[in-house]
């Protein structure tokens, strides 16, 4: 089969290799969509320590099962790509997403860039049938999404700012709005994301780019952080919130100094996410299934699998939001 292999940074190459080998209770998926992550531009700008798979976000057709399965060769799959041991601590403790050997198909395991991907069955969600290989793709960072929202005090009635208008923050503020929230604001730079952003859902837009943080809306309940690495929204974050407010970060970004008096007397919640429970995962495909959550409109692009290399130069461009590619 092919697969597509980091070899250097932001460099994918497509190489002729043996299909994954079955151990009981795993599935062969073959890949029918698998989307670049805002992580992966993180891993991918990398020197690769080896040469591995990526891909964390996929779906595809169950091809081979070694042992049972609730899933027959054939159905149509989403995929939870986070592997739990299920016998840890955490894991007993139903905070899964912090099992203490956790693995990553994608990360530690080979991914979705390629013909052929396995994982274990038990992590298989039939693919609800209105809904595209694409879009089943956004099962995960949605996961990740209401993982994050079922840290914080519920968001009825309030005023929420994301910050970053990308795959998680289009699919946040549509969460948000879902819950109950009474004023979603998204922000960004680019004006694409913002216009999508309002195609689906009445949101309120700020563009950092062209307008001053001054924009931004005060008072807010809740401030989400999406935008990391050197982005000045975390202080933004913090800055929008009432006392008593809570900010989340999501997004991965370097140490930074936190405005420790303002936290002090205003009684800020500063809350860290980090992937996502098994049950946010089921729940994220019943969202996108049901059409609660809209996903297609966030996929942007779409390129083969033989084309993996111009997909990863799009997907670095700032105005994409996801890219994914396709069998054939
Ligand atoms: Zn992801
Ligand atoms: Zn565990």
């Amino acid at each position: 089969m092919l697969a597509a292999y980091h070899v250097a940074p932001n460099r994918l190459e497509l190489r002729e290799t043996p299909l994954p080998a079955l151990e009981p209770g795993e599935a062969l998926i073959r890949v029918e969509a698998c989307a670049f992550c805002g992580s992966d531009k993180h891993d991918l700008a990398r020197v690769p320590g080896a040469p591995r798979v990526p891909g964390h976000e996929f779906s595809g057709v169950v091809d081979q099962l070694a042992g049972d399965a609730p899933l027959s060769v054939g159905d149509a799959v989403c995929v939870d790509p986070i592997v739990r041991c299920g016998r840890c601590d955490h894991c007993l403790s139903g905070r899964d997403h912090l099992c203490r050997t956790m693995g990553v198909v994608g990360c530690q395991d080979p991914g979705g860039f390629a013909e052929f991907v396995k994982a274990p069955a038990r992590n298989l969600h039939p693919k609800p049938p209105g809904l595209s290989f694409e879009a089943a793709t956004l099962a995960d960072p949605l996961a990740v999404a209401l993982h994050a929202i079922s840290l914080v005090p519920p968001v009825d009635g309030a005023r929420c700012l994301v910050l970053g208008a990308g795959t998680i923050g289009l699919l946040m503020g549509q969460l948000l709005q879902l819950r109950g929230a009474r004023e979603v604001w998204l922000a960004d730079i680019e004006e694409g994301h913002l216009a999508l952003a309002r195609s689906l859902g009445p949101f309120e837009t700020v563009n950092l780019a062209t307008q001053p943080t001054e924009a931004l809306p005060g008072e807010c309940d809740l401030a989400v952080e999406l935008a990391g690495g050197e982005a000045p929204t975390l202080d933004l974050a913090i800055a929008s919130l009432r006392k008593g407010g809570t900010a989340l970060c999501i997004a991965q970004r370097p140490p930074s100094q936190l405005p420790y008096p303002t936290m002090l007397f205003s009684e800020l919640r500063l809350q860290g996410v980090f992937g996502q429970r098994s049950g946010d995962f089921a729940e994220a495909v019943a969202l996108l299934g049901s059409g609660q959550i809209s996903g297609e409109p966030l996929i942007t692009d779409r390129f083969p699998l033989s084309q993996v290399q111009a997909a990863l130069d799009r997907f670095l461009e700032p105005t994409s939001v996801k890219v994914v590619t396709t069998a054939g």
